[in-house]
Order: structure tokens, then sequence, then C-alpha cells
């Protein structure tokens, strides 16, 4: 008889490759399934993955995600920018879409009632099943018993028995888990902990420009984390690097906007992106920000280049000025 398949989220923290656990324990062939957006990336997920035996897709879904959740999020926001009702249920919607294609019968997270006070608590979990369209049809293994009887366990896919009644934000549960299958537990097994929607700074400066930014301008999300951010017109950012690193990550990105760089003075590159990129009063302002990080003393002359073609003569200022521009 042929095994049946389900689509597992994977994030790479303990909770996930737990579920998989359970799961393949019962026989049931898992694929898992990562959702890339630069807001929550594991650059390792694919060893990680690799490493505890889990079959991985990784689908990149930026855009969308955008657009579709964190714009205006149905169950809003938790203490940052973070929408996470929402984007669990924009996944397991996601993963439902691939079932058909990948041959799958149902979808599961590793999701622990309980376990985080706005997204996993019992209003939370009903909320994402009820906005992914695939009710009846996703599995939450580590809490099943908790929870109403779900499709595959009805239909005898999976032992209900087997299946677990974790229930909180202790981790001992998990713990005792992990042993059973062979799981050492490190650093790399965290939770979501590294969602930069969380973070209270960097989900600001998200926060501004997914309110003011068009489609096309969506190219700086990777940047997101990189050099002090400006926002210099309605829809135009800076972003000045504060390191050599940052400056050679900054200029990767020369052809997405127009790179500023101080010329016979020590400095920064800096990188105009957005609508007003070409516009010469946008390029002064920025100009005059990028000279406040180079090098040398106030009211001294100095010369920047942009790539678009001209440069500019100024004076450098002190810094302070431009903060209100920041974020
Ligand atoms: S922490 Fe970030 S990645 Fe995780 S559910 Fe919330 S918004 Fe999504």
């Amino acid at each position: 008889m042929a095994r049946i398949k389900a689509i597992g989220l994977f994030s790479g923290g303990l909770d996930s490759v737990l579920a998989f656990k359970v799961l393949q324990e019962q026989g049931v062939e898992t694929i898992g399934v990562h959702f890339f957006t630069p807001f929550y990336s594991r650059p390792e997920i694919k060893d990680l993955a690799k490493k505890f035996k889990i079959d991985l897709i990784v689908v990149p879904v930026l855009d969308e995600y955008i657009e579709g959740v964190l714009k205006s999020p149905v169950c809003g926001y938790g203490k940052n920018f973070n929408p996470c009702i929402d984007c669990h249920a924009f996944m397991v919607r996601k993963a439902g879409e691939l079932m058909p294609e990948l041959g799958a019968e149902f979808v599961f997270t590793g999701e622990v009632l309980g376990e985080r006070p706005f997204s996993q608590n019992s209003y939370g979990l009903r909320k994402v099943e009820e906005l992914s369209g695939i009710q009846g049809y996703l599995l939450r293994p580590l809490s099943a018993k908790l929870l109403p009887e779900t499709v595959p366990e009805r239909k005898g896919w999976v032992d209900r028995a087997r299946l677990l009644d974790i229930k909180g934000r202790g981790r001992q549960r998990q713990i005792e888990l992990s042993k059973r299958y062979g799981i050492a537990i490190d650093p790399s097994l965290q939770p979501a902990g590294g969602c930069l929607l969380t973070d209270p700074f960097i989900s600001k400066r998200i926060r501004a420009y997914v309110r003011r930014f068009h489609r096309q301008d969506l190219v700086i999300y990777p940047l997101i984390k990189t050099g002090r951010h400006f926002l210099v017109a309605e829809d135009t950012g800076l972003i000045i690097g504060r390191n050599r690193f940052e400056n050679e990550v900054i200029k990767r990105y020369k052809s997405k906007g127009v790179l500023l760089e101080s010329v016979g003075v020590p400095g920064p590159l800096g990188l105009i992106f957005g609508k007003a990129a070409q516009d010469p009063a946008v390029h002064g302002l920025c100009a005059r920000i990028l000279a406040s990080y180079c090098k040398g003393q106030y009211g001294d002359d100095l010369f920047v280049n942009f790539s678009d073609g001209d440069g500019l003569g100024i004076k450098k200022e002190d810094r302070k000025r431009f903060s209100r521009y920041a974020i």
C-alpha cells in the first residue's frame, strides 16, 4: 500500500523537527517546505533539513507575503510588526496549495498550544486553520490530542493515540522527545527568535518601507539589516554602510538605485533607492548625509560622486542635523 504523504512547515526550530519525527515514526512520508522571506531567513535551513533527514523545498514568497500578509493582516500584529497568526495561516495555505502537485494528503506544523501568547493560543490556532482554507487537513502532531480531531486522524492516516498533548511554554516535553529521537539540542534549533518582524528596532524600519514603497523597490529588503537607513522623500530611501563589509554589500546593489561615494576623502558608500532616486534635490540631501559620515572636520569641502553621472561639491555638516531622516 502506498504511504500517506504529508507536507510539513519546516522553520528549523526544534518543534518543527519533532513534528516531522512524530509523523515519520508512524510511517507517514513527509515533505518539508520552508517559505523564504528576508524577514525570517535561515541560510543554513537546507543543511538543517539534511541533518534531520527531511526532504525540503524552499519557496521564496516575498512579494506575495508583503501584499497579502504584512500590509493588512486580518488578525493584526503582535508586539512589533509581526503578523504571526496571518503569517502562519499564509504558510499553511501555501503548503495546502502544494498538496495536489506533491501528492500529499494533509499539512502539518510544529505549533504547540499555549506556547506563544499571540499566535499559539486556542484562538490563534483556530484562526490559522480558518484563514488557511484547508480546514480539517491541518494537523499539529505535538498538541493534537488537545485539539479537535482532524481528517487525517478520522481517516486513520495517522493514529491519534500516538500523537501528543504538549501544552504551554515549558520545554521539558520537547527535551524528552529530543532524547528519544536522538536529537542533540544546540543553538541552531532555536525557535523563530530570528524573525526581524519581532525585532523592536528593525521592524519599525520594515513598517516604514512596507507602507511607502512600491513593488519594484522590494529589492531593498535583503539590505534591511545593512547600514544606516534614511527616508529622504516619501518613497525614497538612502542606505549608508557602517563598515567595509557593508560597503561591499551595498555595492552589489548598485544597479538597483544610485550609488554614492566620496572622492578624495575616506567615507562610506551610499545607495539611494525608490521613486525619487534620480531627483537632483534628493541627490543634494543624500550627498550631505553621506558627507556627514566621511572623515574630516565640519566645514571641510567634499565631493560626492553619483553612479548615474553627476557629482556634487558640499561642506561637511554635523550628522545630528540629519537624524530626523533616520529610520
Ligand atoms: S515570528 Fe515572524 S516568521 Fe514567525 S510567525 Fe511571526 S511573523 Fe511569521
